[in-house]
C-alpha cells in the first residue's frame, strides 16, 4: 500500500495557528533538535510570530537549550500559555513529565500528552495569531509520529538527516512516513556535513553530501547543509541560542526558503 494514507488525515491546525512545521529525523542524535530550534529562531529573525514545541519524548532537550526552567501557566480557561524564551513561544513535553518518565510511556499515552501540547497550548490569539509552529517530533517513525499527523492538520514536513549511509537510510523512512500522510515534506536539512579544522581544511567526519543526494532523487527540496561546529554544541550547554553569525545566517536562509513554500 506504499503512497496510500494509512487513516485520515486531520482537517484543523491547533487555535490561532497559521501554518504547523514539522520536524523529523529517522534517528535520534543527527541534530534534529538543534535544526529545528534553529529553523525557529530563523523564522523569527524574518519577523515572524513564531512557536517552537518539543515533542521529543525520549530527550525533551528544550528547556535546557534555553534556559527555561519555569514551565507554562495556566488562562482562566485551562489552557497552557507558553513561556517566551528568545522570543520563541516555548511548550515541552519536558514540562509535562520529568524525562524518565516521558521515555517509558507507552504509545497511546505519548501520543494524548503530545495532542494536549499541540492543541492545549495557547500559541496565538485572535488579535496576533502564531504564524508558525515549528514541532520537533520524536525520532523514528513510529505510532506518535503517524498519530500527532491524525490530530492536527500539518502544513508541511522537514527532514533531518547526518550524511552517513545509516542515518539516511532512517531519514527515508520518515520521507516515507509524511508522504503515506500526506504531509509535503518540504525540505531535506544535512546536518553535521563537515568540520572546518584549525587549518581551515573541511573533514567529512560522516561523509557528505548524502542528503543532498538522496533530496535530488527523493525529488524534494534540499534546504542546505550545516557543518559540525563546537559553537552549535556550546550554544546549547550554554542556553543561549547562536542568533548572529554564519551558522545563524545559514539557518536564516533555510527559514527563508521553508516560510515561501508555506
Ligand atoms: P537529536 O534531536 O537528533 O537527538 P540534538 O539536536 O539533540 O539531536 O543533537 C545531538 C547533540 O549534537 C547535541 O549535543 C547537540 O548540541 C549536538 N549537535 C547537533 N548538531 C550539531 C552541529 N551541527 N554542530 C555541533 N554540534 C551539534
Amino acid at each position: 500500500d506504499q503512497g496510500k494514507p494509512k487513516a485520515p488525515v486531520a482537517t484543523a491546525r491547533p487555535d490561532h495557528v497559521r501554518h504547523v512545521v514539522v520536524v523529523g529525523s529517522g534517528k535520534g542524535g543527527v541534530g534534529k533538535s538543534t535544526v529545528s530550534l534553529n529553523l525557529a529562531l530563523g523564522l523569527k529573525a524574518l519577523g515572524l510570530n513564531v512557536g517552537w514545541l518539543d515533542a521529543d519524548i525520549y530527550g525533551p532537550s528544550g528547556p535546557v537549550m534555553l534556559g527555561l526552567n519555569t514551565p507554562p501557566s495556566f488562562s482562566a480557561d485551562k489552557k497552557m500559555l507558553p513561556p517566551v524564551a528568545f522570543g520563541l513561544k516555548v511548550n515541552s513535553v519536558g514540562f509535562l513529565v520529568d524525562a524518565d518518565q516521558a521515555m517509558i510511556w507507552r504509545g497511546p499515552m505519548a501520543s494524548q500528552a503530545l495532542t494536549q501540547l499541540l492543541t492545549q497550548t495557547q500559541w496565538g490569539t485572535a488579535e496576533v495569531p502564531l504564524d508558525v509552529l515549528i514541532v520537533d517530533l520524536p525520532p523514528g517513525t513510529g505510532d506518535v509520529q503517524l498519530t500527532l499527523t491524525q490530530k492536527t492538520l500539518i502544513d508541511g514536513a522537514v527532514v533531518v538527516s547526518t550524511p552517513q549511509d545509516m542515518a539516511l537510510i532512517d531519514a527515508r523512512r520518515a520521507v516515507t512516513l509524511f508522504d503515506k500522510t500526506q504531509i509535503p515534506v518540504l525540505g531535506i536539512i544535512e546536518n553535521m556535513a563537515y568540520f572546518v579544522g584549525a587549518d581551515g581544511m573541511a573533514i567529512e567526519i560522516f561523509g557528505r553530501g548524502g542528503a543532498q543526494k538522496m533530496a535530488q532523487t527523493l525529488e524534494r527540496p534540499f534546504l542546505g547543509e550545516v557543518p559540525l561546529d563546537p559553537a552549535l554544541r556550546q550554544a546549547a550547554d550554554r542556553a543561549t541560542p547562536l542568533r548572529d553569525g554564519p551558522i545563524a545566517e545559514r539557518f536564516a536562509a533555510m527559514a527563508k526558503a521553508l516560510w515561501s513554500d508555506l
